[in-house]
């Protein structure tokens, strides 16, 4: 009987603690919020999902190389000479675009949000947003395509790509044919060494030997032979 009657004056002693604190909380201002009606200012260096503006891209592969986690996938080919790429050919800070972009892929679902991709851009146009709320079923749905390039245009640049190298391939050819069929005359002349004879050793004078000086001995021989 006194276990009992002690359990209920423990369980009645527990809830008056638990309710106390209930209490002295009523006056107190609320922290909650009611999200997603509400929504609290995000921290000015948070770091979301990013955006690459394809306008300012140069297709440099720079964000790509910086990745920890190889999340971007960028493939480029020229432009030939004379071809504008994309709507202007250069980007809003006045670099030349000579690259076409025609992937540019960013898998968020192995993304870390480091924003090392993000410094190392020349152009500035990969950057975090402050979209944060992208949930998807399927991983698949986690992956960006931000190109502006559609396959008929990547398949038509790359075809004029294309003929363009085979024109040039096919001048090279002919300016090294042209070459080789140059007169034979004239390579003979650039083989030919000339030996010059240095002017100052040409104009020398000749001087005539000077005979010996005979000795004592060889003159008495003359004498007596005579
Ligand atoms: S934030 Fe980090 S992990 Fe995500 S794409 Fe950029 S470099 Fe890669
Ligand atoms: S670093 Fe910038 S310019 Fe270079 S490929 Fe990445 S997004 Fe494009």
């Amino acid at each position: 009987m006194k276990a009992y009657l002690k359990n209920i004056y423990q369980t009645l002693s527990s809830i008056m603690t638990g309710m106390k604190i209930t209490f002295s909380h009523i006056p107190e201002k609320s922290v909650t919020i009611q999200y997603p009606e509400q929504r609290l200012q995000l921290p000015e260096r948070e770091r979301n999902r990013l955006y690459v503006n394809m306008e300012d891209c140069i297709g440099c592969d720079q964000c790509a190389k910086a990745c920890p986690v190889s999340c971007i996938d960028i493939e480029t080919f020229k432009a030939v000479p004379g071809d504008i790429v994309g709507r202007t050919g250069v980007t809003s800070n006045g670099k030349k675009k000579a690259l076409f972009v025609p992937k540019f892929t960013i898998d968020f679902a192995k993304c870390c949000f480091c924003q090392l991709c993000v410094f190392p851009c020349p152009t500035e146009c990969i950057y975090m947003t402050d979209v944060f709320e992208y949930s998807v079923f399927k991983r698949d749905g986690l992956l960006y395509e931000f190109t502006d390039m559609t396959p008929e245009m990547t398949l038509e640049k790359k075809s004029k790509l294309a003929e363009y190298q085979a024109e040039q391939e096919r001048k090279k050819a002919e300016a090294a044919a042209a070459k080789a069929s140059e007169p034979k005359e004239e390579t003979q002349k650039a083989d030919v060494i000339k030996v010059e004879v240095p002017k100052s050793e040409a104009l020398k004078p000749e001087v005539p030997k000077e005979e010996t000086p005979k000795s004592d001995e060889q003159k008495e021989e003359n004498k007596t032979e005579s």
